[in-house]
């Protein structure tokens, strides 16, 4: 029997992209979002315009659903996380709390929740040269942001839906997922899309010094959205129940990240370091646990991924100049 599956965000970066996995997999996927898929068309069998943090409307995106994929979130990079603390709380609880009380009432069998990295307490993050950090380090809890803070207590609930009613729930935290399709401008793009903007239009303009948040030396490792989306589904079919990072475990600065898009670019650039937030000092996944229980772990090269996402944003930068270039000719 074909699996009914519900996609929340399914409208956003990573909802997208695991939409159009799932279908090619075989299930029937509904997606739920305030907004349809800015940059290409939704492969959704039915895309259903709701704002989660109605009861009614996590009622109706739940109902008839053996599984769901919970991504649904207000969320960007560090500009915007580090600045909308009340606005990420209460937007991401409400939706988060009544998804899963809907998905329980509506006898949903397996849920998937999209936690993150900055669960991870900013104590164990102050080095650029940090420990790649391990499930068990969250606590004692003390994230850097609201978001972080949100993302730890919606674990906790799939945790005790879990326990109490038997709803199989799995709980995955990314590590700075990136790929084509996704936010590249407007405040909520994260660095390595800000980056291939950044460098893009320094290509197409003639200007080779771009802006970067912070000296550069703040360290993460990036994950391609194709190795994200294999690591969901085979999470969704395993029978882990605790937390489990997805992401690489290859760590870069955000001046050698630059220099990798730089490259791919064919341009030399030169870095002007402006003030900006910067998110914790250094963080990188420990990925033991991922090898153990999945055994696999991302597989993508960072260069690799860089470069199919590179080409992407080259593309909408371009368009973008294009146009500039029309409505005000020099
Ligand atoms: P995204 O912003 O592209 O997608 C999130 C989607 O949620 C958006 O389309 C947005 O419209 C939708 N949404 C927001 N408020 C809503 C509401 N009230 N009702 C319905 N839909 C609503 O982000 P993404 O990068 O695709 O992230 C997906 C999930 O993964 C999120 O939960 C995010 O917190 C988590 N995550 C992402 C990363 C990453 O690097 N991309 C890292 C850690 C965790």
């Amino acid at each position: 029997m074909t699996t009914k599956v519900l996609v929340t965000g399914a409208g956003g970066f990573i909802g997208s992209h695991l939409a159009s996995r799932l279908k090619r997999d075989g299930c029937w996927v509904r997606g739920a979002d305030i907004k349809e898929p800015e940059f290409r068309p939704s492969d959704c069998d039915e895309f259903l315009r709701l704002d989660l943090r109605s009861w009614e409307n996590c009622a109706a995106a739940t109902r008839d659903i053996d599984e769901v994929y919970a991504l649904a979130a207000d969320m960007g990079g560090m500009g915007f996380i580090s600045s909308h603390h009340s606005q990420i709380l209460y937007n991401n609880a409400m939706i988060n709390f009544q998804t899963m009380e809907a998905a329980h009432r509506n006898g949903v069998r397996r849920y998937l929740y999209s936690s993150s990295a900055c669960v991870y307490p900013e104590y164990k993050q102050t080095e650029t040269d940090i420990v790649p950090l391990k499930e068990e380090d969250a606590y004692p809890a003390q994230p850097q942001d609201a978001y972080g803070w949100e993302k730890l207590i919606t674990e906790r609930l799939c945790t005790h839906y879990r326990e109490d009613y038997g709803i199989e729930t799995r709980i995955v935290r990314f590590h700075n997922i990136f790929g084509p399709y996704g936010t590249w401008e407007g405040g909520r793009e994260k660095a390595p899309a800000a980056l291939c903007r950044k460098v893009a239009r320094a290509k197409l303009i003639g200007n080779h010094e771009i802006e970067i948040w912070g000296d550069g030396e703040q360290t993460r490792s990036f994950c391609y959205i194709d190795d994200c989306l294999t690591g969901i589904c085979k999470l969704m079919r395993s029978d882990y129940h605790e937390p489990l990072n997805l992401g690489q475990d290859r760590m870069v600065t955000i001046n050698e990240l630059s220099d990798i898009v730089a490259d791919i670019a064919g341009i030399r650039i030169s870095r002007k370091h402006v003030a900006g937030p910067q998110g914790v000092r250094g963080r990188n996944s420990d990925n033991t646990r991922l090898r153990k229980v999945l055994g696999w772990e991302p597989e993508i090269s960072l260069e690799e991924g860089l470069a199919r996402t590179y080409a992407w944003i080259e593309q909408q930068v371009r368009e973008k100049v294009r146009h500039e270039r029309v409505s005000s000719p020099a």
